[in-house]
């Protein structure tokens, strides 16, 4: 197996999108670029939704099976670890090893001193494919970064032997995420990152670090974008540099997470994508259940009340189903209307509030934060939500493909 040079992550919270998520892939192809398929979801998504990592695959199997699908596609077992990794094995052909808990964890002093020994060389201006003045790389610079993330790789080393052990050398896509920690890895730590990778003989095909700014979940970048996408750039002349001299797989590429929504930065993205004939995976997830409550509110009357009822509990709940979320959300919780206000709101209101066009002057940011956080009180609500969702499965399926067919791979792949 061998990850294809682009590659979209789709998660599907209720099993009921997979065949409208496919169809946006289908599009694509039809415009002339391959984009592979990937089902993700975390061990989080299961445990809050109550869900088997083996219906993910059932949902993914029908529909490429419903619709032709003949190209490759895979089932992500997203952010998991050494404890829950197991759950997963059967039904997932891509694993997220997530490392994020044991970043600044220190590894031993003699791992440290040979990881020293052997890549201090590359102290000084490194230079760089496409990038100006090089990297710069002070000999603290390499200490520091063993220090931090040598014993999260070895970590990911464990989770990586532990999967291969059961699947087979090659039988599967290893990604390592970073993303959900408090400070981004920075250009020169992704290639001692990258050393460290090489080191524990990890075949990575994506990496996820966390750039530079906000991903919040379900809306645009926060930052400074022209710094954002230098970096972006300065990373992937990095992962040029680290396949070349470390020997890692030649299709090694950046992972987005949280990716969806991010248009002021998918621009930067294209062009650089380009520029380094580079490839790319994207992951997103609840832009997909965000499309299944707008889409509920504009279907009917009965709909309407479910997805008024959703934000209400989930208001209510606030801290709870934030608690989850609180490294890659920014809600301001004081700007939130009250329940009896959106109770009062028409389809019309609701759905420009929550869908995500900025030059709406009703889009709302912050209500799209916390409903993206809400799915749980959809998944308490069992049947009720289920079946309304199947109720008007036609046009939430459009939304869920036009979303992600023209608000992402047009302006990433194709414009
Ligand atoms: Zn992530």
């Amino acid at each position: 197996m061998k990850l294809g040079k682009y590659s979209f992550g789709v998660g599907d919270r209720f099993g009921m999108q997979a065949k409208a998520q496919l169809e946006a892939m289908i599009d694509a192809k039809q415009a002339g670029i391959e984009i592979v398929p990937v089902w993700n979801k975390s061990h989080r998504e299961h445990m809050i939704i109550g869900t088997e990592p083996a219906s993910v695959r059932a949902k993914a199997d029908a529909a490429v099976k419903e619709l032709g699908w003949n190209l490759e596609y895979y089932v992500d077992a997203d952010h998991i670890g050494l404890k829950n990794v197991g759950l997963f094995l059967e039904a997932s052909d891509f694993f997220t090893l997530d490392i994020a808990d044991f970043i600044g964890e220190c590894a031993a002093e003699k791992d440290i001193a040979g990881f020293l020994y052997k890549y201090e060389k590359y102290s000084g201006v490194l230079e760089l494919d496409q990038i100006e003045d090089g990297l710069y790389i002070g000999k603290d610079d390499i200490e520091a970064a063993a220090r931090k993330y040598l014993l999260a790789i070895q970590e990911a080393g464990k989770i990586y032997r532990n999967i291969e052990l059961v699947k087979g050398v090659g039988n599967f896509v290893t990604e390592i995420s970073m993303d959900e920690t408090d400070e981004p890895q920075r250009p020169v730590e992704m290639l001692f990152i990258l050393a460290a990778i090489a080191e524990e003989q990890i075949p990575a095909e994506t990496i996820a670090p966390k750039f530079t700014g906000r991903f919040n979940k379900g809306v645009d970048y926060v930052g400074d974008v022209r710094q954002f996408a230098e970096e972006f750039e300065a990373n992937l002349a990095v992962i040029r540099f680290a396949v070349e001299n470390f020997g890692l797989p030649l299709n090694l590429k950046l992972s987005i997470h949280s990716g969806s929504d991010k248009f002021s930065i998918y621009g930067p993205i294209k062009s650089a994508l380009k520029k380094f004939d580079a490839g790319l995976h994207i992951k997103t997830a609840g832009t997909t259940w965000l499309e299944e409550i707008g889409g509920l509110a504009v279907a009917g009357k009965d709909a309407l009340a479910i997805a008024k009822q959703i934000y209400a509990e989930s208001l209510g709940r606030f801290d709870e189903l934030c608690a989850p979320y609180e490294r890659v959300i920014n809600i301001e919780k004081d700007k939130l209307p009250t329940a009896e206000e959106v109770s009062g709101w028409s389809d019309e209101d609701f759905y420009a509030a929550v869908c995500h066009d900025e030059k709406c002057r009703k889009y709302d940011a912050n209500i799209r934060q916390l409903l993206h956080v809400g799915y749980k009180v959809a998944a308490e609500m069992g049947e009720k939500y289920l079946g309304a969702v199947k109720k008007y499965e036609d046009v939430i399926g459009r939304n869920v493909k036009n979303n992600i067919f023209e608000r992402h791979i047009k302006p990433l792949f194709i414009d």
